[in-house]
């Protein structure tokens, strides 16, 4: 009985770096078998080998598949935050939803504090990526001769980039020496990684409203020409970028930044997500359930303070934008889930 135990818990070992059912049935059954051939024949002789090798098998397999079944639910647990499209709706109505899901992070303007990384840069991305948290976001202005550029500010060492060329956007460099990124710079970066996380893509409020749209639109036809539409979700302070992305993709997940309507209202624009300041929602704090209610994606910048981290999961905001995204996610992981 000892022995029997005893290549119980090693087949349990061995299958429980098994992600799925069928995996871990097939490497348990094996585990069994062998270490039940060894056991009955040490016990019986050649009969006490098939016995062992038949019981082994079959009891490896159960536990396998036990094992293989556990780690499938938590993953699929996990992928309930986003459809293979993209979409960060929750995926059941709030009433059906077990009590607690797991807040996700996002960094913001990628996880530029890590060392050799700068605000909206390729190394700030792929540090992101290497985390492999939910998302890293990025921020894209377009210039007077429609190339889709990454930065945050408005104006970059005197530079405004909606009033400014390609060219003139190139020769700027960012604090780590790259030259200031083009989406697409970053979007082959997103190719190319075999990370989860998705890229959070915010497309600023120009000046003209008609630019906003242009902005809109050749990020998304960047996206499209890199072939991460399934990892790519939007968010934007102008409505008229949401408005024209979910024209332009009617599945993505879009969300609105500027915190002035409730969730019904942006619903009613069929966008399906809101991202708003942690002050608006320590004002509206019931919008994190209108939301969910209307299957809308909750949220919140920027959280980078521990207790503010906490009050906006037990809010229970999907998902925290940060500048201190390991600490986030630590913090989650580590309470939460
Ligand atoms: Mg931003």
């Amino acid at each position: 009985m000892k022995k029997l135990i005893l290549f119980l818990a090693v087949a349990v070992l061995v299958t429980s770096s098994c992600s799925n059912r069928s995996e871990g049935a097939v490497n348990g059954a094996a585990v069994g078998s062998l270490l039940g051939s060894v056991l009955g024949n040490i016990v019986g002789g050649y009969h006490g080998d098939n016995v062992g090798t038949l019981v082994g098998t079959v009891a490896g397999g159960a536990v396998g598949y036990s094992v293989g079944s556990a780690s499938e639910r938590r993953r699929e647990a996990r992928s309930n935050y986003y459809a293979p499209q993209g979409i960060m709706v929750r995926e059941t109505l709030v009433e059906e939803q077990p009590v607690s899901y797991p807040t996700q992070t996002i960094a913001h303007r990628g996880f530029w504090r890590a060392e050799g990384a700068a605000q909206n840069s390729k190394a700030s991305l792929k540090k992101a990526l290497d985390l492999g948290i939910w998302g890293s976001e990025i921020d894209v202005w377009m210039t007077t001769d429609n190339h889709v550029m990454v930065n945050h500010d408005e104006t970059f060492q005197g530079i405004t980039v909606q009033d400014t060329t390609f060219a003139a956007c190139r020769k700027l460099r960012l604090s780590n020496g790259e030259k200031m990124p083009e989406l697409k710079d970053l979007l082959k970066v997103m190719r190319k990684t075999s990370s989860p996380t998705c890229l959070v893509l915010e497309v600023k409020r120009h000046r003209d409203p008609q630019r906003s749209r242009d902005c809109a639109v050749a990020s998304v036809e960047a996206v499209k020409k890199a072939g991460v539409l399934d990892r790519t979700v939007y968010i934007s302070f102008s409505m008229e970028a949401c408005e024209t992305i979910h024209q332009l993709l009617p599945s993505a997940s879009v969300a609105y930044l500027s915190g002035d309507l409730s969730p019904e209202e942006v619903h009613k624009k069929g966008i399906n997500g809101i991202d708003y300041h942690i002050n608006v929602f320590r004002q509206h704090p019931e919008w994190v359930e209108e939301a969910h209610r209307l299957r809308m994606s909750v949220n919140v910048w920027t959280v980078d303070k521990p207790l503010d981290i906490i009050e906006m999961h037990n809010l229970g905001v999907d998902f925290i934008t940060t500048n201190e995204p390991t600490r986030c996610d630590s913090i989650l992981t580590r309470t939460i889930r």
